[in-house]
């Protein structure tokens, strides 16, 4: 099924639009028949789960990470992570760095956007983002490196408001890149849409779709998962 799905998913996509597989509570025997079918972006919101399946998965594997990320876990997806969707601090952004640094490398990041009417949904608003920008902190920070935004819209039926939410987000990337990241052409990352919302994202201007449901089916949330 995993096959046939990737394959309907991916003939929806727009023009430069890519698919990162949301694999999270997942086994990875379905990764790997996502892989055997040339999926080779994956996105996993649980630091250790993210570990576990990058050890024992294919190392051609691009993760990124797409969910809360709590400091002390960073450490778990340094050596190998490719891109973190989810800085929503500077405190975090710092954590990367300092990991990134011992391995090293520089790490990609987007930072998190709250665009939802949702009150649970993370993330900065455009006057927290531009004091994350603006602080000294942030331009002694080497070891990362922002490379665009990412936001969830609100969970509802009106897409009207979900199409709304996503405009939002596009605005906010356009400002920043014609301010802080001008002259930045790494700066060209928009992720936004997820199974149920994807195509209204895709219109809006989203680079980066984050399919799960539509990918692997419903997920069972019934085992705790150690994280
Ligand atoms: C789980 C998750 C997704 C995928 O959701 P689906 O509805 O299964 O496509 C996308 N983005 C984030 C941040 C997620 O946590």
């Amino acid at each position: 099924m995993i096959k046939e799905n990737l394959a309907k998913v991916r003939s929806t996509l727009s023009d430069g639009v890519r698919l990162v597989a949301v694999s999270k509570t997942k086994p990875v025997e379905m990764l790997q028949e996502a892989y055997d079918a040339g999926q080779r972006l994956f996105g996993e919101n649980k630091a250790l789960e993210m570990r576990d399946k990058h050890q024992v998965l294919p190392s051609d594997i691009e993760w990124h990470f797409i969910g809360h990320l709590q400091t002390n876990k960073v450490k778990y997806i340094a050596p190998y992570v490719s891109l973190i969707h989810s800085i929503d601090s500077l405190n975090l952004l710092q954590v990367v760095n300092k990991e990134a640094v011992k391995h090293n490398r520089v790490i990609d990041c987007l930072l998190q956007f709250h665009i939802a009417t949702e009150e649970t949904k993370f993330g900065l608003d455009m006057e927290e983002a531009k004091a994350l920008l603006d602080s000294p902190e942030f331009t002694q920070l080497k070891n990362v490196r922002i490379v665009g935004l990412m936001g969830m819209a609100t969970n509802t039926p009106n897409r009207d408001l979900i199409r709304q939410e996503f405009h939002t987000l596009h605005t906010y990337f356009d400002q920043l890149a014609d301010t802080y990241f001008k002259g930045h052409p790494e700066f060209k990352e928009l992720s936004m849409g997820m199974s149920h919302d994807y195509d209204i994202a895709m219109e809006e201007g989203s680079t980066l779709v984050r399919l799960g449901t539509s990918i692997f089916g419903a997920r069972d949330y019934g085992i705790p998962v150690n994280d």
